[in-house]
């Protein structure tokens, strides 16, 4: 029998490189308040894990708990998280002239959205470190999964969501336990909430990349596509970006990857995709920017998109910058409209962040930036079942 224990080593800031100790209960770096990143000893990971030889392990989140932070097997909360498939589109990539196309189908995750890879892997830290209670502002998907793991736990669950939000998300919330507050604003307003209110101290946020956690479960996904393109990456990665925490991870799980020696020094063109009505990333990409500005007014129809100011912005930008890739808007009708393609083609019911990726697929394969013989992969983040009121017009 393997030991798989994880072989965390470090906590690093991501901005100024400060060290902090491995298994605190953190949200920022204490000295300059930006992400801090979970580093292991991947010498070690790299003797102890044959890459080529891994049909004992299981096919989830938790396949390579060595690269992941929690220690003790028994804080590792499983509820089916990750192992997702990677469909491949053939008749979606069909209709507009395209052959190398598949979509990594992320609705399957618990509570329906890959949400669930990066708030199993926090609370699940969250729970081996101490804490007794959670905090989360969300705009809808990362509240559902965190109030799952934290039921899981038995760990206290406050969720601050908008009070535009679909009801589908507040009603999940409610029924897993956790105890919602509706904010008169966006995700960053609920932020504040969760941060001003007066029991704040006694509760662990986990809002994105606040934590070094939930950036650890995202990264699984990176992993998943390395062994599923028999560790050979695709040409191009298109992801709908709010928070960044999926692409930021994916990048660090590629650098992982590439010191271990899993993965040659080719690396996937990283797309992301905002909505037109709050695109804070794609508009500092178009100007050559390292950070990014606060949006104003943001409005889109897809929740995990309207994300007006995120902290890992300069994380986001130099994973564009560094893999080649690019960044541009779509429309929300042309989301609703991609979903109904995407269902039409290949069966697969998709959020409107999951169409945002095809949209922009048709565009930048229309444009000449993708190629015809180039692997695409799509990541359809999360099921369309929760926003019922979107689909009905
Ligand atoms: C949260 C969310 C996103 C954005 O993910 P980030 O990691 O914050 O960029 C995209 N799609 C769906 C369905 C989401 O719930």
């Amino acid at each position: 029998m393997n030991d798989r224990s994880s072989l965390l080593t470090h906590l690093e800031c991501a901005k100024c490189h400060h060290i902090v100790d491995a298994f605190s209960l953190v949200n920022l770096c204490p000295v300059c308040a930006k992400p801090l990143l979970a580093r292991y000893d991947l010498k070690k990971a790299a003797a102890a894990i044959d890459h080529r030889n891994l049909s004992d392990r299981p096919q989830s989140v938790w396949r390579f708990p060595e690269l992941l932070p929690v220690r003790n097997p028994l804080c590792r909360m499983y509820l089916g998280e990750g192992g997702t498939p990677l469909i491949p589109a053939t008749q979606l990539g069909a209709s507009v002239g395209h052959e190398h196309l598949f979509i990594k189908e992320e609705g399957l995750n618990p509570t329906g959205s890959f949400k669930a890879r990066g708030l199993g892997v926090a609370v699940s830290c969250a729970l081996e470190r101490g804490a007794k209670a959670l905090s989360i502002p969300s705009a809808g998907n990362a509240a559902g999964a965190m109030s799952a793991y934290a039921a899981r736990a038995g760990l206290k669950a406050h969720v601050f969501m908008p009070k535009d939000v679909p009801e589908s998300f507040v009603v999940e919330c409610q029924v897993l336990g956790a105890e919602v507050t509706l904010v008169d604003g966006l995700i960053n307003d609920a932020g504040k909430a969760a941060a001003n209110h007066p029991d704040a101290a006694n509760r662990f946020d986990v809002s994105t990349l606040k934590e070094p956690y939930r950036i650890e479960g995202k990264k699984t996904m990176g992993y998943e596509i390395a062994e599923q393109f028999n560790w050979e990456l695709p040409d191009v990665l298109i992801y709908p970006t709010g928070g960044g925490t999926g692409l930021i991870g994916m990048w660090k799980a590629f650098d992982e990857m590439e010191e271990m020696g899993w993965i040659s020094t080719k690396r996937p063109r990283m797309v992301s995709v905002q909505a037109s009505g709050c695109a804070p990333i794609v508009r500092a990409f178009q100007s050559g920017l390292g950070e990014a500005k606060l949006w104003e007014n943001a409005s889109t129809d897809a929740g995990g998109l309207r994300v007006p100011g995120a902290i890992g912005d300069f994380l986001i930008l130099d994973a564009l910058y560094q893999s080649h890739g690019t960044a541009l808007t779509v429309e929300d009708h042309e989301m609703k409209e991609g979903a109904r393609r995407m269902g039409l083609a290949e069966g697969v019911f998709v959020s409107p962040e999951g169409a945002a990726t095809f949209v922009a697929f048709e565009k930048l394969f229309q444009s000449g930036w993708i190629l015809p013989e180039e692997t695409v992969v799509l990541f359809n983040t999360g099921s369309g079942h929760k926003y019922y009121n979107l689909w009905a017009d």
